[in-house]
């Protein structure tokens, strides 16, 4: 679909340290290094695609965990519990609290399952060379890089509600080992998407 040269064609290579357009001779198999940053400088991420489904994996199997796992301990007018994320957000729904319920719906649901979507569709799509989307699929990796920042949102939301509970002086709220299951998924996540190599996408014709 893209008519447009690639940097290979032209003989140039960019570095993804900086951002640096090197020239790039296409014999040239030595290892090179950024002029400006030294970072090492590849044509393609090496084992991208490896590493990035490894990542990916190791974070779907401890999503598990995090959300069967409790993640707060509260003890609110003398009622003791232990709560996963799903039953606090509906816990906080129930109270009226929909604005919180919200928050850690999207930053412990929605923002995590949309990654691995998008993580696994840009892998298959990859692994297959596919022409689909592709624009489209660059735009998403984007997308998912951007998104990682707000991802720890979560954790952040627990420490929230725990000093507001504090505040208030009716109770108590802990966090609990869910939440740290869940710090890493959030860790491996962001890892898998800058071990996945987005020129890949752009790889189309069948070799
Ligand atoms: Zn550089």
């Amino acid at each position: 679909m893209s008519s447009a040269p690639r940097a290979h064609e032209l003989g140039v290579i960019g570095c993804h340290g900086c951002g640096l357009v090197c020239e790039h001779p296409p014999d040239d198999l030595t290892h090179r290094h950024c002029p400006r940053c030294q970072a090492p400088l590849h044509r393609r991420r090496p084992d991208s695609i490896t590493r990035t489904w490894a990542l990916l994996v190791a974070a779907l199997i401890l999503y598990i965990p995090a959300n069967l796992l409790p993640v707060m301990y509260t003890s609110m007018f003398g009622k003791v519990s232990e709560s996963t994320i799903m039953v606090g957000v509906i816990e906080f729904w129930k109270a009226g609290s929909y604005g919180i319920a919200l928050v850690i719906f999207i930053a412990s649901v929605a923002v995590p399952c949309t990654k691995f979507l998008i993580l696994g569709l840009l892998l298959v799509t990859a692994q297959r060379r596919s022409n689909w989307a592709v624009r489209e699929r660059a735009r998403l990796y984007r997308l998912v890089e951007l998104v990682g920042y707000w991802s720890m949102l979560d954790v952040l939301v627990v420490a929230v509600v725990a000093a507001l509970v504090k505040f208030q002086k009716l109770s108590d709220v802990e966090p609990r080992i869910g939440i740290l299951f869940f710090g890493v998924v959030v860790i491996l996540t962001m890892l898998s998407a800058m071990s996945f190599d987005p020129r890949l996408t752009w790889d189309t014709e069948k070799e």
